[in-house]
């Protein structure tokens, strides 16, 4: 791990010009590129030369055997569960009625603040740069969410709640667009339904519609698990994504979490209507009934990001879970060795998953124009050492371990793995009396007793 504590001082600076090694592009990673980053944007990306030559009065910082990336994006997350953990280790599906909505409904507005706190600085050790937040079920929720993301300093894409039965369609649309004006820089408002029977018809339909109207995305959770597509079968006679295309609120704004059981047609509805998908890779063993059919929904053309979920937050360990899942699931059947080659996952780990946000015009690339949200990584780590294919050996072989620096819009946040401006060790002190006061008090109900 570098250490250098001149490079540190340098990274704090507004202006920068970037000479790594390797940087990674969406066409994959490349040598000699230089990124100039000024007011938190990519100010210039290109052959180092060239951007050199336009600005002249910038010494360029040269890192050898050091990576420049896009930070992670995680597509789906829960971020007031952080307090959960282990708790929902080998419990059954719809873990959410027995343990999430009993945990969350204990967060008193601290709790839950520094529960999205602890949140939000696992996510930035595991190098995510953005989260999207799938619905917080306390009113206190989005405040917390507000003020630990924006301590913290990773982006968020956070969503109100427009689950209704059809007594306040016109009162919880009116707070849903209220909820979309407040978008500011790192604070991108979404809207959430958390499983299609969660709302009306009329509801779906119309807060798909408010999203698109807005440029944003409507976050459900869609043919989860066996449990979820049998319910909504007896309730509905249509299964979750049906049900979705049924209420007209699939189009390019639908941000659809887990999609793993899908038949052929659910596959073609997704392409068809441009929806985009996070496929939840560590969800799908921990708590699902099977893996989603990623590469073939690749192949088809739909647009596809990463989550976490909530259940750990590393996005190296996540991409390789997607690349097993992918091989467990699919590739050997069919003697698909490649599964993707790296290049699948490292997309969808980052553009892949801003494009599925909204996001794509703000981040997701190493790219001029975008926000400078990026990380720098020690490639002169052992694992890497010789390297052949660098960018299937980040999803294969590299660690957050060797994460030197994570930047939002081109702040520093962490240095090797510790906020620069806030003192986490004392937040999670707390974080542990507060988290064991809040699970006492909660009616946690747990089916499956360990050995
Ligand atoms: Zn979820």
């Amino acid at each position: 791990m570098n250490t250098n504590a001149p490079l540190r001082e340098a990274l704090a600076r507004d202006e920068l010009l970037f000479a790594p090694e390797w940087t990674l592009l969406p066409t994959g990673p490349k040598t000699g590129w230089g990124v100039c980053v000024r007011g938190g944007r990519f100010a210039d990306v290109g052959p180092l030369a060239e951007v050199m030559a336009r600005a002249p009065t910038l010494a360029p910082l040269t890192l050898p055997l050091t990576m420049l990336m896009p930070g992670f994006v995680d597509a789906h997350h829960h971020l007031t569960q952080s307090f959960g953990k282990a708790l929902a280790f080998g419990e059954p599906s719809e873990i959410f009625r027995r343990i999430w909505v009993p945990l969350e409904g204990s967060l008193d507005p601290h709790s839950l603040y520094l529960s999205v706190k602890l949140a939000s600085l696992e996510a930035l050790r595991g190098g995510y740069t953005t989260v999207c937040d799938a619905g917080v079920r306390s009113s206190h929720g989005l405040e917390a969410i507000a003020a630990a993301t924006r301590e913290a300093g990773i982006r968020c894409v956070p969503s109100f709640v427009c689950n209704d039965d059809g007594t306040a369609h016109d009162a919880t649309l009116a707070a849903a667009e209220r909820f979309l004006a407040q978008a500011s820089p790192g604070w991108h408002p979404s809207l959430a339904i958390s499983i299609p029977e969660a709302a009306t018809d009329a509801m779906l339909g119309a807060a798909s519609a408010l999203a698109a109207e807005a440029g944003t995305v409507l976050q459900v959770h869609v043919n989860e698990h066996l449990a979820s597509v049998e319910r909504s079968l007896v309730a509905r006679s249509l299964r979750p994504l049906q049900h979705l295309h049924a209420s007209r609120a699939l189009g390019p704004q639908a941000l659809l979490a887990h999609c793993t059981m899908l038949t052929p047609a659910e596959m073609l509805l997704l392409r068809d209507h441009d929806a985009a998908v996070s496929i939840n890779p560590v969800a799908s063993p921990w708590k699902g009934n099977a893996v989603a059919p990623t590469e073939l929904l690749a192949a088809l053309g739909v647009r596809l990001g990463l989550g976490t979920d909530g259940t750990r937050s590393d996005g190296f360990r996540m991409m390789d879970a997607a690349e097993s899942n992918q091989r467990l699931g699919y590739g050997m059947a069919s003697g698909d060795a490649v599964c993707g080659g790296g290049r699948l996952w490292l997309t969808m780990a980052t553009a892949g998953g801003a494009e599925a946000a909204g996001l794509g015009r703000v981040t997701g690339r190493v790219e001029t124009g975008l926000s400078a949200d990026f990380l720098l990584l020690d490639l002169d780590v052992p694992e890497l050492t010789p390297s052949w294919d660098l960018g299937w050996e980040l999803v294969r072989l590299a660690s957050r371990d060797q994460v030197i620096s994570v930047h939002v819009e081109g702040q520093m946040r962490l240095w090797q793995g510790w906020p620069v401006d806030w003192d986490a060790r004392a937040m999670m002190a707390e974080v542990r009396t507060v988290a064991q006061q809040s699970v006492t008090r909660a009616p946690i109900h747990k089916v499956h007793q360990l050995p």
